[in-house]
């Protein structure tokens, strides 16, 4: 079954807003999807759906995912908290013993890359570096599923470019399932191989884009 399984979903908030109209998406193991369209069409509504955090107010879901990993712009560091600490934070509220905590936060860091860097606090972090941290915190529940919530979005270009790059690589590696969303088309063609164009208000999927992968 999928991780995410969505069947012609409406999302009407509950001052009235309708945000999300039939809407149909599939997140299948190992698959990384895209999900593009300007600000207001129901995006985050959509992830946030995603991680059980908003519920339906007409079609079908189903999600098969028991860990979800969001990773969202790099505001959710807690700034008095060292690298290890915040990558720490997920295990001690899971309540994972000290030991094998450690060991996956020490893990978590070596992926992406930020060994040597567990006493900085987030404020002496760029914010490719912070963006890292939270990606690592993800790491530590070994999730099924990744949900972005446009991550890149406060990223210079280079550091954006870069990280992109790491991230299909980690991705592919790994074969994570992640559910992706962004403002720019050319990020979601690069970043996966299916890129679901979503736009009006309700937002509704409009396109389904097959890019040929690896990109370019
Ligand atoms: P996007 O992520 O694409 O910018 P959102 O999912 O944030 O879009 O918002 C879709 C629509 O739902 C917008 O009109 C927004 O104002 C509205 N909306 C988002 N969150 C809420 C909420 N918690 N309560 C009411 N309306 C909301
Ligand atoms: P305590 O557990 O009493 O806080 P420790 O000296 O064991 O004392 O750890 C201090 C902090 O450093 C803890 O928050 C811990 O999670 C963190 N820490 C543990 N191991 C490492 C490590 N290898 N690198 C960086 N920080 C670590």
């Amino acid at each position: 079954h999928p991780l995410v399984g969505f069947e012609h979903i409406e999302l009407t908030y509950p001052g009235g807003t309708h945000a999300l109209r039939d809407v149909s998406l599939t997140v299948r193991e190992g698959e990384f999807v895209s999900v593009v369209g300007p600000s207001g069409c129901g995006k985050s509504t959509l992830l946030r759906l995603s991680a059980g955090l908003e519920t339906i107010t007409d079609g079908y879901m189903q999600c098969g995912a028991e860990r979800i990993g969001y990773v969202f712009q790099d505001a959710t560091l807690l700034p008095w908290r060292t690298v290890w600490e915040n990558v720490a934070l997920v295990g001690e509220l899971d309540g994972v013993p000290r030991g094998e905590r450690d060991r996956r936060i020490a893990a978590a860091l070596e992926t992406v890359g930020l060994t040597g860097f567990e006493k900085h606090l987030p404020h002496m972090l760029s914010g490719g570096m912070r963006m890292r941290v939270s990606l690592a915190r993800s790491l530590t529940m070994d999730p099924d599923l990744f949900l972005f919530d446009e991550p890149f979005a406060a990223l210079d270009e280079i550091t954006r470019e870069r990280l992109g790059v790491e991230l299909t690589e980690l991705f592919a590696a790994k074969r994570f399932a992640g559910l992706f969303i962004t403002h720019s088309v050319s990020e979601a063609a690069f970043l996966s191989s299916r890129v679901l164009v979503m736009s009006g208000r309700p937002g509704n999927i409009v396109d389904e884009i097959e890019v040929p992968f690896p990109f370019p």
